[in-house]
């Protein structure tokens, strides 16, 4: 697939995929958090959304940047920066000529210093680190899949040590983290997309 129908499709799909998952990340995070989650998510997707045609003109590198900034914008939660650096990041690191994999790897470490955090925590970090870990080790699609959705899992049993969950304590066990769920949609819908899947 060209670049430019790559990116329009991803942006069209993570979007609509945002949006219809908006309702079950709500409740996520108002199990373990303030419930801003879903809106912070399609609220921060939306305004990528709105600079679509902009960002389809663009190289991927610089288009990803630009994606990343509308995310810090327009979201005031701590996924608006973390899923920022994210995109940011991952886009300078490819601009300047790294491999996706490197460029994803990088940034996942940016968003590690950007939240003062790691696996283990309750977080995004839990899907994200694991899955780019195994893209640089070659998995195919179905692998990165099934280790989304393991991932994401495992944030069930975990006792958050970061973000607003943390503040539950004990508690927080016992429900998945919103942030996990949501990296693991965004990374199905990248796969989908790249698989050609409808
Ligand atoms: P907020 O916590 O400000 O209300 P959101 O509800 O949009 O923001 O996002 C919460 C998610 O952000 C959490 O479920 C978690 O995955 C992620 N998160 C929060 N703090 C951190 C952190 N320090 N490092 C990595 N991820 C984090
Ligand atoms: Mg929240």
């Amino acid at each position: 697939m060209p670049d430019k129908q790559l990116i329009s499709s991803l942006i069209e799909r993570a979007t609509a995929a945002i949006v219809a998952a908006e309702a079950e990340l709500t409740a996520l995070d108002q199990a373990i958090g303030d419930g801003d989650h879903g809106n912070n998510m399609r609220r921060g997707f939306q305004a990528i959304l709105a600079v679509k045609d902009q960002l389809v003109a663009m190289e991927p590198g610089a288009a990803l940047q630009k994606a990343g900034m509308a995310l810090v914008t327009t979201v005031g939660g701590a996924s608006g920066p973390l899923y920022g650096t994210l995109l940011m990041s991952t886009g300078k690191a490819a601009a300047a000529g790294k491999s996706w994999p490197d460029a994803l790897a990088e940034a996942v470490e940016a968003v590690k210093k950007r939240g003062k955090s790691d696996v283990g925590a309750k977080t995004m970090l839990d899907v994200l680190v694991p899955v780019v870990t195994a893209l640089q080790a070659g998995a195919d699609h179905g692998e990165l899949r099934r280790i989304a959705d393991t991932a994401r899992e495992s944030t069930k049993d975990m006792l958050a040590t970061r973000g607003r969950a943390s503040f539950l304590g004990e508690r927080s066990i016992g429900h998945h983290d919103p942030g996990a769920t949501s990296a693991r949609l965004l990374i199905h819908t990248l796969l989908d997309v790249l698989d050609g899947r409808a």
